[in-house]
This record gives C-alpha cells, structure tokens and sequence, in this order.
C-alpha cells in the first residue's frame, strides 16, 4: 500500500492531481486488513481524503469478487467511469489484469421490453408528449444494449411513459417471461455474475437483500450475486434505505395500478368478461372510498390512531380486502390463463395480506404512518401511501447481512458521533468490527469561506423565495457563476429558477431537464455555468477545480424531529436512556 501511495510511489507518477494523503493510506492499509482477517470495519473518512482509492486497491488486490454499494448515482459514475478505469490504466498498463466490472443501477432505470411489445400491439397513450416519447423509446429499444435510460438523454426524468414501461421487480414475469433470453435484467445479472466489481446502490442493495429474505434465499431470487464483501460507501444512509425495504407500503396508486395492468391484459388477450370487470369495477370503488377516508394531512405523519380508526371505518377496511380475495378468485378461475395473470394474483394477494399488518398489526417494533402527495393543480390526484417501517433495524441487518458476510467496510465522511461509532454499530447491528476515523485533508478555515444570511425569512414562509433569489443572484455575480444551487424540494427550486431566468448572466442547468450525469457534464465543461438541483446533487458528487466554487443551500437537510420515522426511532432511543438529541 505504501509503495502505492506515498510520494514517488506508482500514484505519484500516474494521477495528474496526485498529492500524498496520510489518511488515505492508513484508510487502504485498514481495509486491506479488514479484508486478510475477514473483519467488519468502520471508517469516517473526512472529504478530501481519496477514500474510493483507498478501498479500491486493496479490494483490487485482494482478487474477491465485491460488491459497491453507493448512496448515490454520482458517485458509482464516479466508480466506474473514473476510478477503477484509472486504477486498471495504473495498475496494469499492458491489459494484462483487465477487471470485469459491472455498474448496476435500480430495475426503474431499466426498460422492459415485454412491456414495451405488448404497449406496441395495443397502444394507449395519452398526449402528443407521450407519443413523442414512446417513438423515442421504441427506437431506441432496437439498438441499446443495456436498456438503460441514462441513454436516452432527450427524455426527461419525469416522463410518466417510462413509469410504465420500466422494469420494476412487482411487475416482472421473470423466468416465464417471453422476453426473458432478451431482457435487460437478465443480461444484467449474467455481467454481474462474471464480474469482479459489482457497483450498486443503497437502494438495489437492500431491495435485494429484502427479495432473497422473504423468498428464503431461493437461488434464482433476486439480482445480485452472492459475494462475501461488500463496501457501503456513503454509510451513513444505511439504516434509512434499509428500513424502507424491510417495511411494508401500500398505497392507492398500487391499487389502481393493478386495475389498470388486469384490465390491459385480459383486453389484450380477449378474456375481460363481465364478471372479472365487475370485480375491477367494485376493487377500484372500495379502493377510492377507503384511502379517502384515511386521517387528513399532507407529507409525512404518524398514523397513531389506527385502532379508532378501525372501530369506525372497519366495514370500508373489510370491503376493500373482501374486493380484493374477490379479484384473485376471478382470477384464478379463468379458462386459460396468459402468464401473467400468476403475477397479478401474487400482486394481489400481497396487496390483501400487507394491508391487514398496516391496519392490523400490533408490532411494536414497527412505525406505522402515512404519507400524502401531490392533489396540486385543478384536480390533481393525491398519492397516498400506507406505510410501516421497522424502528430498529439491527437484528434484521445483524441476521441477514453482517452475520452471512466476511468483510464489509462501512465509510463515509460523516459516520461517527462524538468520535465514535457506538451509535451506528448499535443502529445497525454490528459487531467485532474495527473502527477508523480520519480527519479531513482539507484546511477548512483557510480554504473556505462560509456565508450564512443573517436577515433572510424563514424558508418555509412565502416571502422566502423573492428575498432569497435576489441574494442567490448577488452571490453568484461574486463568483462568476461556478455553483451549485441546491434545494431540499423541487417546489422551491423550480420556483427561484423561474425568478432567475434572464437575470443572470450565467448558462443556467436544472436538475429534471436532462438525466443527472448529462447536466453534471455539461457542467464541468460550460465555464461559469450554475446548476439548480435537490438533494440528490448533495453528496457524491465530483466537479475538479474551479469550476464548481460555490454551494448554496437553501436550508440544512436534517432530519426533522416531527418526521415519523425519526419520531419513533427518537421515542425508542429515549426510552433506551439513550439522549437521542446527541445522537
Ligand atoms: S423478464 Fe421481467 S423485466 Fe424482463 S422483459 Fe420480462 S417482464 Fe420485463
């Protein structure tokens, strides 16, 4: 490691921007450690200190087969574009060790074609905007070889077409599938079996491990391969996504959904009879009736009262699971069944069973709570979603996770509290680990400035957006431009966009005009650009130099304490004698 990283070592003589990094070093001698002794192990690694090298060589080196799993998009482009090319390019300039690699991204980024073929039979779409994608997907359908819509750069993030042609797992036929030799899943999960880098994220990661948990870890369940490694990069969100992907969520959209997707297939396949549309008909009702009489409220909150609520609405509760069991039993008595059909009765019957735990369960090891979008505009629908999240993650990830695997390397530049990891390996439920913690490389009081306005409003009042643009536009003129404007919801960003549209002299990008590593790169190379984005440009991002000289924010993104998640973890930790305000 050192002949690698010290001054006059092969780093030295191969990065354009080398500079000799202590913490970097001794952050690759622990993972190399970690790795000989088959050790967890926890690293705050401050920014600046090289970290993805710093686990890279040694898992390089260490010739396992590993799994990166990453908080952000950014940052696995970052792994697979730039770091590992470099350390390959570094390492074995005549090819000789060439690495197989394999970027995977979630399913949704994925186009499935058995959706895309049966839309092309029977095309329903709604809107010159839909048709105009649609030509562009299909297009592109007969020439990528991945099926990932990062390609499609003219397609905005937001297109409602590709929600529904994506290659999300609820909807997927798998093995029996007509186009599964064919698909891209497949294709993906042949690369990562071959490969000796898988990169991931949090959110693929432990969707998978929640697949393979509730099927038993049947072999052909879920994506990923088995591996004994595995590096989480950005840590510090782990508990987070993982007790999204060990709850439960059901919600009207799923519902209609299922509607929607019977009702296309039996048309297609000629088998819509009167009875089946009258048990849809009756699913849709009972559906609509009973997340409309849900507790008012908007965003986040607890459902707490789901016992008086059940004493008041129990037949509305009753019908729609009844609706339901009448929906699979229509289903299961069809003469000829396509296969899909077997998948739209799975989906029903977890729809049925999840519901009961939502409304039912007494676990107290769960937060139950409810979450309502959108309904803006003139007769916007709102998305309400029943969710239950599981307060403490540590035994499920102790079980399933830290006790199967040999080494995982837990880092990020923000993990510890109060300078140690007491706090996050209780969280998680880690054990017999070995801990780092690394100061930052940089000087930040001689390398930075940090400006907070005294005398702004408070951003959630209306008078925020006005008063803070103008500020936005006179900070940005101090730094010819060169930021990132970064706000915690789409709401205020596009809005203080709008009020600078025009005023300022800078190429202006927005986060939704074009896929996120389109406008990262037209950001490095458009001088004095700015580039307005959420909370998805926080972290992992890489922008050299000073191209990118300024960040502002719009408002710190901490938890909020009222947040029910953070609520009842906050309640448990308290009731632990723990002071959760310091934690
Ligand atoms: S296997 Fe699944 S994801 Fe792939 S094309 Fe078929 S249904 Fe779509």
């Amino acid at each position: 490691m050192y002949q690698f990283f010290a001054p006059g070592g092969l780093l030295s003589r191969t990065h354009p921007a080398y500079e000799f990094r202590r913490g970097q070093l001794q952050m690759a001698q622990a993972v190399e450690q970690a790795l000989e002794e088959k050790r967890h192990l926890i690293v705050e690694a401050g920014t600046g200190t090289g970290k993805t090298l710093a686990y890279l060589l040694p898992v390089i080196r260490s010739g396992k087969r590993v799994i990166i799993s990453t908080g952000t998009k950014n940052l696995q482009e970052q792994l697979f574009y730039k770091d590992i090319p470099f350390l390959e390019q570094a390492l074995f300039p005549n090819a000789e060790g060439k690495l197989n690699v394999c970027y995977m991204k979630g399913r949704n980024n994925y186009l499935c074609r058995k959706k895309l073929y049966d839309l092309t039979d029977e095309p329903v779409l709604s809107g010159l905007e839909e048709i105009e994608h649609y030509r562009a997907i299909a297009a592109w359908e007969k020439a990528t070889q991945t099926g990932d819509r990062a390609e499609l750069a003219s397609l905005p993030e937001a297109s409602a077409l590709w929600h529904k042609l994506d290659a999300r797992s609820d909807t997927c036929l798998g093995q029996k599938c007509s186009s599964w030799e064919r698909c891209f899943i497949t294709e993906m999960h042949r690369r990562a079996l071959e490969s000796d880098i898988i990169i991931v994220n949090h959110h693929l990661f432990f969707a998978d491990l929640a697949i393979k948990q509730a099927s038993e870890y049947a072999p052909d369940a879920g994506i990923l391969p088995e591996v004994g490694t595995v590096i989480f990069d950005e840590a510090q969100e782990l508990e987070d996504v993982a007790g999204s992907y060990f709850g439960v969520s059901v919600s009207n959209t799923r519902m209609d959904e299922l509607c929607r997707d019977v009702e296309g297939s039996l048309q297609r396949n000629k088998l819509l009879s009167a009875s089946i549309s009258g048990a849809l008909k009756s699913q849709r009702e009972r559906s609509q009736l009973f997340f409309s009489l849900l507790p008012p409220g908007e965003g986040r909150f607890a459902f707490e009262n789901r016992r008086e609520f059940l004493e008041e609405n129990g037949e509305e509760f009753m019908a729609l699971q009844q609706s339901l069991l009448r929906l699979i039993s229509e289903l299961e008595n069809l003469p000829s069944k396509p296969e899909e059909i077997f998948n739209f009765v799975r989906r029903a019957q977890e729809l049925q069973v999840q519901l009961g735990f939502l409304m039912e369960s007494e676990d107290r090891n769960t937060v139950f709570w409810i979450e309502r979008r959108g309904g803006r505009g003139r007769g916007g629908a709102w998305n309400l979603f029943l969710q239950a999240t599981p307060i403490d993650v540590a035994p499920i990830l102790k079980t399933c996770l830290f006790d199967k695997l040999e080494c995982a390397v837990l880092t990020s530049a923000t993990l510890a509290v109060g300078g140690g990891f007491e706090y996050m390996r209780r969280r998680l439920g880690l054990e017999h680990v070995r801990e780092l913690v690394l100061d930052s490389h940089f000087d930040y009081a001689s390398q930075a400035m940090l400006y907070v306005p005294p005398d702004l409003p408070d951003p959630r009042t209306p008078q925020f957006a006005a008063r803070a643009s103008d500020r936005i536009r006179r900070l940005l003129e101090i730094t010819r431009g060169r930021a990132f404007v970064l706000f915690t919801s789409y709401a205020q960003m596009n809005d203080i966009y709008q009020r600078l549209l025009g005023e300022l002299e800078f190429p202006m990008l927005l986060q939704g005009d074009a896929p996120k590593s389109v406008l990262l790169e037209e950001f490095r190379l458009t001088p004095h650009s700015v580039l307005f984005g959420t909370s998805s440009l926080w972290q992992g991002v890489d922008v050299q130099g000073e191209q990118l000289s300024c960040v502002i924010i719009d408002r710190l993104p901490f938890a909020v304490p009222s947040d029910p998640i953070v609520a009842a973890r906050v309640r448990a930790i308290d009731a632990e004698c723990g002071n959760a305000f310091f934690q």
